[in-house]
């Protein structure tokens, strides 16, 4: 009885791969999309039967599930990325690990519902459910680490057997399964005190899985073409499967400046001419101000770059507080900022100014406990000129005047801060 389960066990692996293998080859004719779906569909039908279907094999009682359809989606993961690219082969990791995830948690959410009987005598398996529970997360989270892992592997092995594919296929593959079942093993003893024979019956299933998978993966390979070994970077490779690099334009396109968590410049230049234009169409005043940190190089040279850094932060976070909520304030470059100041005249921006950098000069020390401090540079519209570049160079020529004439100042039309409540007193 035994070799009779092990042959049609073997033809259970030879016909799962030929059937996935052939839509993976035809995706080109079918849609990539009937591939994915039937891996779906087929990791349904794998957890089903890991929970309850067994059978025995010479080597002991196994579940096909775990071993020809778990082993075989591992490889058909594989097989998708060296038939396409990362990119593409995260869609299913990601979209497995995600499903998964749901259908745990919904299932937690259905048993809130009274189930109504069911014909012919059959009752609800409630119980099913909450055992998979977390059996489901603990694997979720493993063929997560296996898919990214055996990619991985193999491509790393790929530096040494650049030439011998299938061994790569088969190795990553063994290596994966054995990490897997240890996990895996690990939670089932914990859950249901599974004995040590199902972790070694179950992991030799899986490698006899995986040589009927590397045997069938080299007449595949006498078929077909697939690459030998690509010239990426193994980091890239893992940004990409890990969508780190969808991540990094995110943020790169959001317009939020990566340190300091303001806008950045082109944010800046996208929106000051229209917040300025209005302004001025209205009839109004628009006012802007040049915030540029003093010497700021010394604090970088006297306790270094990372230090410096916390600081810029922390100036950013005094400007942001002490601005008002339709201000837009964005950070230029290196140690400087550039805060637009709708609806507000001169002597309104000299004045915010002047608390801007107040607020830096009471809030921000640096390590040997002197206080940071800003100068700034103040220009307002329709006196100084029609937009946002003829603004810009007014309040920077103020900003000069402001270092040259000492630093920790505020400079505007009339010059100084103090110079201008004396001109104009309230
Ligand atoms: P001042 O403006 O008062 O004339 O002197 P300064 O030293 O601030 O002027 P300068 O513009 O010559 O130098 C700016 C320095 O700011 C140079 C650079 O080391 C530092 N800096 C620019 N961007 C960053 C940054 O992102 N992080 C850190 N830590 N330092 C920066
Ligand atoms: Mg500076
Ligand atoms: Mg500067």
């Amino acid at each position: 009885m035994q070799m009779f389960n092990l042959a049609l066990f073997l033809c259970e692996a030879v016909i799962y791969f030929s059937v996935m293998m052939a839509l993976l080859h035809f995706r080109r004719q079918l849609g990539l999309g009937v591939f994915l779906t039937a891996l779906g569909v087929m990791h349904f039908m794998e957890t089903y039967l890991a929970a309850v279907y067994y059978i025995e094999l010479p080597f002991g009682t196994v579940s096909p599930g775990s071993s020809v359809f778990f082993a075989g989606k591992l490889m058909m993961i594989l097989l998708l990325y060296l038939k396409e690219d990362a990119a593409t082969v995260r869609q299913p990791i990601y979209g497995l690990f995600l499903g998964n995830l749901f259908t745990v948690g919904i299932a937690q959410f259905l048993q809130l519902q009274e189930a109504a009987g069911l014909p012919a005598g059959r009752t609800v398996d409630v119980s099913f459910m909450n055992e998979m529970g977390w059996l489901m997360v603990l694997g979720t989270a493993l063929l997560y680490l296996d898919s990214i892992g055996i990619i991985l592997l193999y491509e790393r092995l790929g530096r040494m057997f650049r030439n011998h594919t299938v061994l790569r296929f088969a190795v990553s593959g063994a290596a994966l399964l054995v990490f897997d079942q240890i996990g895996f093993f690990i939670g089932l003893s914990i859950l249901f005190d599974a004995p040590a024979s199902v972790f070694v019956g179950g992991m030799i299933a899986k490698l006899v899985a995986v040589c009927v998978y590397a045997g069938l993966f080299a007449i595949y390979l006498k078929l077909d073409h697939v690459p030998r070994a690509t010239q990426r970077d193994l980091n890239d490779i893992f940004h990409d499967l890990t969508f780190r690099e969808r991540y990094q334009a995110l943020l790169a396109n959001s317009g939020v400046d990566g340190l300091t968590s303001v806008y950045d410049r082109r944010r800046l230049q996208e929106d000051a001419p229209g917040l300025i234009r209005q302004c001025l169409e209205r009839g109004g005043n628009c006012s802007i101000a040049i915030i540029d940190a003093d010497r700021f190089k010394d604090i970088n040279d006297l306790f270094g770059h990372l230090k410096g850094d916390e600081v810029l932060k922390e100036v950013a976070a005094r400007l942001k507080a002490a601005s008002r909520p339709t201000d837009h304030l964005s950070r230029f470059g290196g140690e400087e900022f550039v805060l637009v100041l709708p609806d507000t005249n001169h002597d309104g921006a000299m004045v915010l100014a002047e608390r801007l950098r107040n607020n830096v000069r009471s809030a921000v020390l640096r390590p040997d406990g002197n206080p940071v401090t800003v100068s700034i540079g103040v220009a307002t519209g329709p006196e100084d000129g029609d937009g946002f570049e003829a603004f810009l160079a007014a309040a920077d020529r103020r900003l000069y005047q402001a270092k040259t004439d000492g630093r920790d100042r505020v400079h505007g039309r009339l010059g100084s801060f103090e110079a201008m409540k004396g001109a104009q007193p309230a």
